[in-house]
């Protein structure tokens, strides 16, 4: 069985096959957050940055 890194959304928690990689607060830092939760911290956020779609 080989190691396989599990994303997680940071907000929801849940395991979603495509996530992506934002910053949304300070002091900043990378995190996986799903679709939805994108949404959510993207609107009306200063801190947002986005790094990339990750799909396993
Ligand atoms: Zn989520």
């Amino acid at each position: 069985m080989t190691k396989q890194r599990i994303k997680q959304c940071t907000i929801c928690k849940v395991d979603f096959s495509t996530m992506y990689r934002v910053q949304y607060k300070n002091p900043k830092e990378w995190v996986f957050v799903c679709k939805e939760c994108l949404k959510d911290v993207k609107k009306d956020n200063p801190n947002y940055t986005y790094g990339g779609t990750w799909k396993k």
